[in-house]
């Protein structure tokens, strides 16, 4: 191991010995006791020195000896060291490309104060380039979250649409004004190209528009009509529900966005839990669906402000990436919905309904059944935090603490 403390997380003495790693509340902590002496030594622990080269140097400093060592557990025990050689052998190869990790550098930075494990925040990295993510709609809102994901290092982004670029279909990170009057989905896919760090690996024949792909790690439904994004038609997922393919939600519907729920079929709810919730709460809510679904066509798009719809492919591309990262399932059973012009953003649950057939309600039932008999505590996609950081919580030295700023 090569140690390097994590340079995305800015350093202060809060006072004389006690050193705070980061500012904000959700990743800031501190560390201490901690004397002058081994706190200048964190200087040198930037990626460049092995563990010998470092304990020649503690010597050097007369710093203890074990000092070097402990100092180096300690810190990658608080999940505040990274790897400079470390994540396998498909982060050797991103830094093999050192144009592309450039290009991908701050996105780097960020995973590394989601991750505790040193070198893990590359290792993931490297792995988004081996995923296939398939994007449904290249409107304002899927046009812009397919190049966001592309840019962001998913290998494999494809996009799925009908017709032709209209001009009110434009926006900026998404379908160029140019590309009106071509084919969407070409235009979409060459919005993904553009915004991809570099050339992705090639692959097979990618599988005719329809058909049912098992390869992808994820399908995100972005549609241009306002009423699939208000109203999802559960028959729509309904070969993703079946193959177990995850997928999230993402659109504007007048003046409201909305991104969620992720749905991990048969595990949380889904657009047709969505349904029968709703239904439950306004017997008349299949009637009004049906009246919306049967109205005129519009001829000039729905109602999409432009800095909105940025907002919600943003958010619903960072969603998809915590879940391709492996982290906790954060959109699941979950919509988030904010309004014009208040902008406030709402999480309205989607609780898996035992009327669905995608079966997430009766697998939630056994579960309680089984955790009431146990006592267990399973709370983990409540306590995302638990998950992300596996063991720092519970092996966390003395003296280290989350800081409260
Ligand atoms: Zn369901």
């Amino acid at each position: 191991m090569v140690p390097m403390v994590k340079p995305a997380l800015r350093r202060g003495w809060r006072d004389l010995n006690t050193v705070q790693f980061g500012m904000t509340p959700a990743h800031a902590m501190t560390l201490g006791p901690m004397d002058t002496a081994t706190g200048s030594f964190l200087d040198l622990l930037n990626g460049t020195r092995g563990p010998e080269l470092l304990r020649e140097e503690g010597r050097r400093m007369d710093l203890p000896d074990g000092q070097v060592d402990g100092l180096v557990e300690r810190l990658a025990r608080a999940g505040l060291l990274d790897d400079a050689r470390g994540g396998g052998p498909a982060a050797d190869a991103l830094r093999a490309k050192p144009e592309l990790l450039d290009r991908l550098r701050p996105d780097l930075a960020s995973l590394s104060l989601t991750t505790s494990e040193p070198g893990e925040a590359l290792g993931l990295l490297a792995a988004r380039r081996s995923l296939r993510v398939q994007v449904r709609g290249a409107g304002r809102v899927g046009a812009v979250l397919a190049s966001l994901l592309s840019g962001a290092g998913v290998g494999e982004v494809d996009v799925r649409d009908c017709g032709r670029v209209e001009p009110w279909d434009v926006a900026p990170g998404g379908l160029p004004a140019e590309s009106v009057g071509d084919r969407r989905d070409e235009a979409a896919r060459r919005a993904v190209r553009r915004a991809a760090p570099d050339r992705p690996p090639r692959r097979g024949s990618r599988a005719p528009a329809g058909t049912d792909d098992p390869g992808l790690s994820l399908v995100i439904l972005a549609p241009r009509d306002d009423v699939a994004v208000h109203a999802p038609a559960p028959s729509a997922a309904d070969a993703l529900v079946a193959s177990g393919t995850p997928h999230l939600y993402a659109g504007v519907v007048e003046a409201t966005g909305v991104v969620g729920p992720l749905v991990l079929p048969g595990e949380t709810g889904c657009a047709g839990c969505l349904h029968e919730d709703r239904t439950d709460r306004d017997p008349v809510w299949p009637r009004l669906v049906t009246q919306w679904r049967s109205g005129k066509a519009r001829q000039t798009g729905p109602p999409c402000d432009l800095a909105l719809a940025t907002a919600v492919a943003g958010l619903a591309a960072a969603h998809a990436l915590a879940f391709l990262d492996g982290r906790g399932p954060s959109g699941a059973g979950v919509r988030w919905e904010v309004s014009l012009p208040s902008l406030h953003w709402r999480a309205r649950p989607v609780r898996a309904h035992s009327s669905c057939a995608c079966g997430a309600a009766e697998k939630g039932n056994r579960e309680h059944s089984a955790e009431d008999a146990a006592s267990h505590e399973t709370m983990a996609v409540q306590r995302p935090s638990t998950m992300l950081r596996p063991g720092t919580d519970a092996a966390r030295l003395a003296g280290t603490w989350r800081a409260h700023v």
